[in-house]
């Protein structure tokens, strides 16, 4: 038995049960609609979870932020890694332990780094955030 079940795309729990790695996932608190999805922090994740909320337009235009509590006006380009920050997701270089609020950040200070170039990229959650753990690793931390 789960310990608990999110409300995720089934292509996630699918990718999650594939895997065999648990994932975090965040709470959608976009408003305008009942949604109560959990999603993953990521670019292409947030940027298709938000035209599934019908927020879409051109990226020149100004948008005020749909997250709850917040009502900053910016580009809808930007609205992705905005959201993101809502989310709280930062990464975390593997090798001099630098934290960034954004991959592209990170990705830049690895390419940029002679004694970082090999690092990878570590994900930093939040409390927020919620693991979805496949069936099997579920069983497997059980036993
Ligand atoms: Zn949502
Ligand atoms: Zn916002
Ligand atoms: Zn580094």
């Amino acid at each position: 038995m789960p310990l608990d079940t999110l409300n995720v795309d089934p292509e996630v729990f699918f990718r999650v049960e594939r895997s065999g790695q648990p994932l975090v996932v965040y709470e959608c608190k976009l408003e305008g609609g009942p949604c109560g999805m959990f999603v993953e922090g990521t670019t292409t994740t947030v940027s298709a979870h938000l035209r599934g909320h019908g927020i879409t337009g051109p990226d020149g235009a100004s948008t005020n932020c749909p997250w709850a509590g917040c009502s900053k006006t910016l580009k809808r380009g930007g609205m992705t890694r905005h959201i993101l920050t809502h989310l709280g997701v930062k990464v975390r270089c593997s090798m001099c332990g630098v934290v960034k609020c954004r991959l592209d950040l990170l990705r830049a200070h690895i390419r940029s780094s002679e004694s970082c170039r090999l690092a990878c990229v570590d994900t930093v959650h939040r409390p927020e955030g919620r693991f979805l753990v496949p069936t099997g690793w579920t069983a497997a931390h059980q036993v």
